[in-house]
């Protein structure tokens, strides 16, 4: 299928006392109709400011460049407003920090109402009834109680499933979710899980998580950020199978299923990053070719990319 989104050479650098902080550094991929594309990595790894990217969300003192081109259009040339417009209509978000999307002073109904409306172009009187239809795609029960009520009033799974429901009012072509898991126990992150793979039939997705269980369970195709740059982009049942990129084994080897074995080290800061491979410090497999030389994306078949020497 054609290309929903596709992302450029982005780069979005913060300014920081040491220098630029590359929180987002030369990413390309592309996201298909109806494709769900998920991107994992540790906290810090850039992840969010991808999704902020590709919302227009980013702070005011980040730096970009690159072409983030949504329906043929790059987002970055478009005027605020239009940028609003697509993001109340064809981009949805559904974000893990209740603050970001839900309002605390306005009742659940007022929000979802607002979404719908501006999203579907409902009138007033239609609304009500979309409002319940959507309250009973998220499983949302009682709607006629729950819309009375303010954010605070809901439980942290109930206010997920709302910021779910945000995210979809709209009926966008793609929605953009930041762990869309994240803080939840296990069973209702299962009946998460399951309602975005409900609503990833009908709309494009693009999920950022550290959750793997979410992850596999979820992507068709998967891209692994590390310090800023995708290391591994690849078909989701065959990267479960087999990762390739240290990085990626050294997460699922992490993994309670699969022995437990953190990886060892951290991150490297990303205002000093190694100027050769950015895994080097912490591979169990680096060379010396690894330690000055930075690796590029190397394709390996398929839609398999990794970006190491080992697939030089
Ligand atoms: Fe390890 Fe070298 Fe591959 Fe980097 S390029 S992940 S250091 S083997």
């Amino acid at each position: 299928s054609p290309p929903l989104l596709e992302i450029r050479n982005l780069k979005v650098h913060f300014p920081d006392d040491t220098g630029p902080v590359k929180a987002v550094d030369s990413i390309d991929l592309i996201v298909r109709e109806k494709e769900c594309f998920g991107i994992i990595g540790e906290s810090g790894s850039g992840k969010t400011v991808l999704c902020l990217a590709i919302l227009g969300l980013l702070a005011g003192d980040a730096s970009f460049s690159g072409e983030i081109i949504f329906k043929g259009e790059n987002l970055f040339s478009m005027s605020s407003r239009k940028i609003r417009k697509i993001r109340g209509k064809e981009i949805g978000a559904i974000f893990q920090n209740p603050a970001t999307s839900l309002d605390p002073v306005f009742t659940i109904g007022d929000q979802l109402s607002e979404a719908l409306i501006r999203g579907e172009g409902f009138s007033k009187a239609e609304v009500n009834t979309n409002l319940i239809l959507l309250l009973d795609r998220v499983s949302i029960r009682d709607p006629a109680l729950r819309i009375r009520q303010y954010p605070h009033e809901l439980s942290g799974g109930l206010r997920q499933r709302v910021m779910i429901a945000m995210g979809i009012a709209a009926a966008p072509s793609l929605i953009i979710a930041d762990e869309p898991s994240s803080g939840l126990d296990l069973r209702i992150k299962r009946r998460i899980i399951s309602l975005l793979q409900d609503i990833s039939r009908n709309a494009s997705m693009f999920i950022v998580t550290h959750d793997l269980e979410l992850a596999e369970k979820l992507f068709e195709t998967l891209a692994v950020m590390y310090a800023g740059e995708i290391v591994e982009i690849a078909d989701c049942k065959e990267f479960f199978k087999a990762p390739m990129h240290p990085f990626s084994e050294g997460l699922l080897n992490s993994l309670p299923s699969r022995g437990m074995q953190p990886i060892p080290g951290s991150s490297p800061s990303l205002t000093a990053l190694p100027e050769g491979c950015r895994f080097f410090p912490r591979c169990r497999y680096a060379m010396e070719i690894c330690k000055n030389k930075h690796p590029e994306l190397f394709h390996v078949m398929g839609k398999r990319q990794v970006r190491c020497f080992k697939y030089a």
